[in-house]
């Protein structure tokens, strides 16, 4: 239904699986890429896994990659907070495991109290503390950065609330915070993506479940950016439209029609 591809930039999150559920005809679709030849890469939000860890879900469900084809906004966030801030910062963090093993390793000291950045990720056991202490350092003036801005996250029953929704809270609380949001729409990982598969622009799309971060994220990096049509919620009144919408990535394989 396009013209020739040359590479797949691709979201995770109701794309390839949800939750703990493969989406099957998702991994046909990556299959079939492997076997024509087309790279791909996967860039995704989710900020509670590792590179590593991704690659193994995605090998799990049957899709073959290794951690250097996933860009996630964990990597990214902590990256950007080695350039603007120095070794042994203080850092008050919500988030799950990997993220918190990824910001001490980057050098900066985890406390609960007195930050010069309070990070938001995505932390399934978030609790009421947790929440008055980002809002205490953001009141304190402590800088403000979220892995992503998703409001939610698609789970195998439903949505779950994601970091959107916390970045929310805090400037509900704290009106002069300014919070730096990484992840999609951000163009970053896409850019991180495209550097790895070294296809060009013209050539690769960007296949997401969400208009508002997916889909604008690959339309501000120069890709055709396809929507993978889903029962998102947050779809309906998104401002950016998609390039091409299908119901399922096979879809993609179907031959041009109408030129001859
Ligand atoms: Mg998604």
């Amino acid at each position: 239904m396009f013209g020739p591809l040359g590479g797949v930039v691709s979201d995770l999150d109701g794309v390839v699986y949800r939750g703990e559920e493969p989406i099957p005809a998702s991994v046909e679709a990556f299959l079939r890429w492997r076997r024509l030849g087309v790279p791909y890469a996967f860039v995704t939000n989710n900020s509670t896994l590792s590179p590593d860890s991704f690659a193994r879900k995605l090998s799990r469900f049957g899709v073959e990659a290794t951690p250097e084809q996933v860009f996630s906004s964990l990597a990214a966030t902590v990256a950007l907070m080695k350039q603007r801030w120095p070794r042994g910062a203080r850092v008050f963090a919500i988030g799950e495991a990997p993220l918190l093993a990824a910001i001490e390793e980057a050098g900066f000291a985890l406390t609960p109290t007195e930050p010069d950045i309070v990070t938001l990720g995505y932390d399934g056991a978030l609790t009421y503390e947790k929440l008055r202490r980002a809002v205490r350092g953001a009141l304190a003036g402590a800088a403000v950065i979220a892995t992503n801005p998703d409001p939610l996250t698609p789970t195998h029953d439903g949505y779950d609330p994601c970091v959107g929704v916390l970045v929310a809270a805090i400037c509900a609380a704290a009106p002069n915070a300014r919070p730096i949001v990484v992840g999609k729409p951000e163009p970053l990982m896409i850019e991180q993506a495209l550097a790895w598969l070294g296809t060009p622009r013209a050539q690769t799309i960007m296949i997401g479940d969400q208009i508002a971060t997916d889909i604008l994220a690959g339309q501000r990096a120069g890709l055709r950016s396809i929507l993978l049509a889903g029962d998102s919620p947050l779809n309906a009144g998104a401002a950016a439209r998609p390039d091409g919408i299908v119901a399922s990535l096979l879809d993609l394989f179907a031959q041009p029609r109408g030129r001859t």
